[in-house]
């Protein structure tokens, strides 16, 4: 099959030139004084993009070693966690918790809703057994933000350590560890960050590093281990084992790009496209996902498959006719939803104009009624302005 036209799926997504330039280099040795330079470097500028003073571990594997890594790490046998599911990746990590030993305490909204910290507090003063919380910032599948700075802030109140997937918010909206009480915060360049897939990236606070030098048997000599890293590259500047060399380099490029865009900026870009990629799919009388605005994620735009159609049918059209590569839900809401992308190198406006148009000439081929055009210009109409006053 031909390779796509344009790429706005849920990430890997379109990566810049400066990133694949980057990651061309020859490889060094993990050993050379040129590399381990260039591993610190790249450690710093991760810090920039998270906008922390916390240490930041940047593992060999998609996000989700993160997430297993997190929960490897701290969890010990019996310990009770919070876990927090208002989509599929909420859901998936009680499998994490369970695999290390723990308890899961599990509170649940409907996929298109998001976490009430209220309810959160509730469970914190039910249970003080609790240890740690867990929870998705954005719910890629279910295009949901989840309000973790209260969330965390509930969870520092109690004394209880949170875990936070963003691998779709960092660099698509913005975060701040210390503030927001987040003690683990996972993420990948291949998704806001508009970087290439292959490793895990993880801030991490000297709270959550205390809680795991205290647990019994925290996971070690393993590629979950995030003792090993702390042990050997953070104290000893030596790394546990080889190093992507290659995806480093890359990651390097692509938090360069990052912080020269602003990583205030870059959240911002985000957030206009997204309001403009939602008054384009209501003005083709077609329903966005989550129950209300305020709760849309800036990375990607969950719609509901109109009736008369099938998941599959369109994106299989998008991708065949037109060479659009565009994502479905995925767990329980595959098939109900299809997933807008806009993150990373297509949080563009030429990207969602692209992206919106052949959506509608989608629906028209396949007999679902849409005036040509109503949706590009509606989200065009939200676009004014932009560029101005360094957004
Ligand atoms: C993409 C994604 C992941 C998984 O990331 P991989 O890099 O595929 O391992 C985890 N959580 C969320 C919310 C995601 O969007």
């Amino acid at each position: 099959m031909d390779w796509p036209a344009l790429n706005v799926s849920t990430g890997p997504g379109e990566v810049g030139d400066w990133t694949l330039r980057a990651a061309a280099r020859p490889p060094l040795s993990h050993h050379d004084p040129a590399f381990v330079e260039l591993f610190a470097r790249t450690a710093e500028l991760l810090r920039r993009v998270y906008r922390t003073e916390y240490d930041v571990v940047m593992l060999q594997g998609e996000a989700v070693l993160a997430l297993e890594a997190a929960a490897a790490s701290l969890v010990a046998p019996g310990d009770r966690v919070l876990n927090l599911v208002s989509g599929s990746y909420g859901a998936w990590y009680a499998g994490y918790i369970r695999r290390a030993g723990g308890e899961v305490v599990e509170l649940r909204v409907p996929y298109n809703e998001a976490i009430d910290p209220e309810d959160v507090r509730r469970a914190l003063r039910d249970d003080p057994r609790i240890r740690y919380l867990s929870v998705v910032h954005v719910e890629t599948p279910s295009g949901t933000v989840n309000p973790v700075r209260e969330i965390g802030r509930v969870a520092r109140e109690r004394g209880v350590l949170t875990i936070v997937d963003t691998v779709s918010g960092l660099g698509g909206t913005l975060l701040s560890p210390e503030e927001w009480g987040i003690d683990v915060a996972i993420s990948a360049p291949q998704k806001c960050l508009g970087g290439l897939p292959g490793l895990a990236l993880l801030s991490v606070s000297p709270a959550a590093w205390a809680a795991m030098e205290r647990h019994p048997a925290s996971v070690r000599g393993s590629y979950l281990s995030l003792l090993d890293w702390k042990d050997a590259w953070l104290a000893e500047r030596r790394f546990p084992h080889t190093p992507s060399v290659s995806l480093v380099y890359a990651l390097e490029a692509t938090l360069g790009r990052a912080l020269d865009v602003g990583i205030e900026r870059l959240a911002a870009r985000h957030a206009v496209v997204a309001r403009a990629c939602r008054a384009g799919v209501r003005a083709l009388e077609l329903r966005t996902w989550p129950a209300r605005d305020e709760i849309a994620a800036t990375a990607v735009t969950a719609v509901a498959v109109p009736e008369g159609l099938s998941d599959a049918q369109l994106r299989g059209h998008l991708r065949e006719r037109y060479g659009v590569m565009m994502s479905g839900a995925s767990g329980d809401l595959a098939g109900k939803v299809f997933l807008l992308g806009h993150m990373g190198e297509t949080a563009r406006p030429s990207v969602l104009a692209a992206e919106l148009a052949m959506l509608e000439r989608t629906l028209a081929d396949l007999g679902h009624p849409v005036a040509l055009g109503t949706g590009v210009g509606a989200a065009l109409a939200e676009l004014a302005g932009w560029g101005e006053g360094g957004a």
